[in-house]
């Protein structure tokens, strides 16, 4: 699978140099990306590619921030979030 972030490049870096010092250890990592869009910040972890719900969480309801989470009968996949300004994300898998 190809993953277009920074931190999987900086992250699949280190991990290819440490293999070539003789690690063995396969890449492996909870995706996690941010994005400024304009005012909006969108942050994401993890791969959601197995889900039958997406659930929508706000601590304000007249605010335009949200969480997503996308989840398959009650295990988290995979948590988004758009912020106004940026904040941070926490996956509950
Ligand atoms: C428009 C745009 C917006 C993006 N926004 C986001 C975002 O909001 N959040 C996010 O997480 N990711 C974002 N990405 C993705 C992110 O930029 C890439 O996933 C990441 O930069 C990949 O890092 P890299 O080091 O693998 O490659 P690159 O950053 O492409 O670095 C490769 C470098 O190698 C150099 N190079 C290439 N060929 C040669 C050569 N033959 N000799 C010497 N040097 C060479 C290039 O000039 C370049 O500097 C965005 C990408 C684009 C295009």
């Amino acid at each position: 699978m190809r993953v277009e972030h920074y931190d999987n490049a900086a992250k699949q870096g280190a991990s290819a140099a440490a293999n070539m010092l003789g690690a063995q250890e396969p890449h492996s990592d909870a995706h996690w990306f941010w994005s400024d869009q304009y005012e909006h910040n969108l942050q994401a972890v993890g791969l959601a590619t197995d889900y039958d719900q997406v659930v929508i969480r706000r601590e304000d309801p007249d605010a335009p921030a949200f969480a997503a989470f996308y989840v398959k009968t009650i295990r988290c996949r995979r948590p988004s979030r758009w912020t106004t300004p940026r904040r941070s994300c926490g996956c509950a898998s």
